[in-house]
């Protein structure tokens, strides 16, 4: 059975998800699209070759019943109404990041799934899908470096627009670490603290950037990210995980080692789309195949309420300059960790 997707939000990634689904993936036919902006939407159904439908509303969209499972990439706001209408409808729905964009927002997602009986959500965390950090996990998991105690990571991007103001750093940017160590750890977080650094001048006026996010688990390792958005030189994923005896990082990127000109080195991302370019196709098609089945293996609603709440903690405690709590809800059995 060929899986028929609705798509709700056709912008960068949803028209790039767009595509992937209908004609690079297996077993997946994008047959409706909605968008606020529609005329784009249908020069974008017309242009791409795709021709599926385009509704005026997306809860039309939802409904439709030549649909059997949507993909939501309109902006983060509009998600927590449309994935709980997805979930009223009893229909499998992939989320891009964040579920939600506050913690009770993420919560009202995971007691619908609750009560609805069955897992529909999955969230774009498409990291966990990551070649480089699923050897790291599995590096960690043969125990090569003994218990995990401390990690380093490293978010560095060389710009950002001018819209990305105020926390973004922490709830666009900061989120992708905040989920994919979780996982990598297989732990949850108890306490955070934003410190900010010495401001660029690269910065624009609506952003103090870098700041360091700092992270603690319940088993008590502790994690410092530097988030630093107006690098200049790179998109830069570092991820170094102090153990017991010894180091595991994350691979960098392959690129080509060069000796040339009297220097040595190599090239280092300009794009972030391309950084994790591969993960995006790896995740949609496990998604895929995981709907066919009935299945939800991917990043849960539960993880993506646990992102929304850390991101929300991290916000309070750069507001207050102290350590703040994460607090979580008690979780469901429904999400029993395997
Ligand atoms: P974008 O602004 O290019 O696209 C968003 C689209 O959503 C726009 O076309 C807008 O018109 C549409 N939209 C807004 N409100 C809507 C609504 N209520 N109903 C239907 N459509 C609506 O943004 P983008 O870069 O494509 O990002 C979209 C989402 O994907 C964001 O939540 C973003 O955080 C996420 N994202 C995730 C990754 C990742 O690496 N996982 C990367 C990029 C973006």
């Amino acid at each position: 059975m060929t899986l028929r997707i609705g798509i709700i939000g056709c912008g960068a990634i949803g028209q790039d998800h767009a595509r992937r689904l209908h004609f690079k993936l297996q077993g997946a036919t994008v047959v409706a699209l909605n968008d606020i902006h529609r005329e784009a939407t249908e020069a974008f159904s017309e242009a791409s070759g795709i021709r599926a439908r385009v509704y005026e509303h997306y809860q039309d969209l939802i409904q439709a019943p030549d649909v059997d499972a949507l993909l939501i990439a309109s902006w983060g706001p509009a998600h927590e109404e449309q994935v709980l209408a997805c979930i009223d409808a009893g229909k499998p729905v992939f989320c891009e990041k964040p579920l939600a964009t506050s913690a009770a927002g993420g919560l009202r997602i995971v007691e619908a799934e609750v009560k609805a009986g069955r897992k529909l959500v999955q969230v774009g965390f498409m990291r966990r899908y990551d070649a480089g950090y699923r050897q790291l996990k599995q590096t960690l998991q043969a125990g090569t470096i003994g218990d995990a105690l401390m990690v380093h990571c490293a978010h560095r991007n060389p710009s950002v627009p001018e819209m990305y103001v105020g926390d973004m750093n922490i709830t666009d940017t900061h989120v992708h670490e905040i989920d994919v160590l979780r996982w990598l750890l297989d732990d949850d977080y108890v306490s955070c603290q934003v410190i900010e650094g010495r401001k660029s001048r690269h910065a624009h006026a609506g952003l103090h950037d870098p700041i360091m996010v700092l992270l603690e688990t319940r088993q008590g390792i502790r994690i410092d990210t530097e988030i630093f958005v107006a690098c200049r030189f790179g998109y830069d994923i570092q991820c170094h995980v102090v153990g017991e005896t010894g180091v595991a990082s994350l691979p960098e990127p392959m690129s080509v080692p060069l000796r040339s000109q009297g220097r040595q080195g190599g090239a280092i991302l300009m794009d972030w789309k391309m950084r994790f370019i591969d993960s995006y196709d790896v995740e949609l098609q496990a998604w895929i195949d995981d709907t066919r089945k009935g299945l939800v293996t991917g990043p849960t609603a539960w993880d993506g309420y646990f992102a929304s709440a850390t991101a929300e903690a991290c916000v309070e405690a750069r507001r207050s300059k102290s350590i703040a709590p994460v607090r979580i809800a008690e979780r469901p059995d429904f999400y029993a960790r395997a």
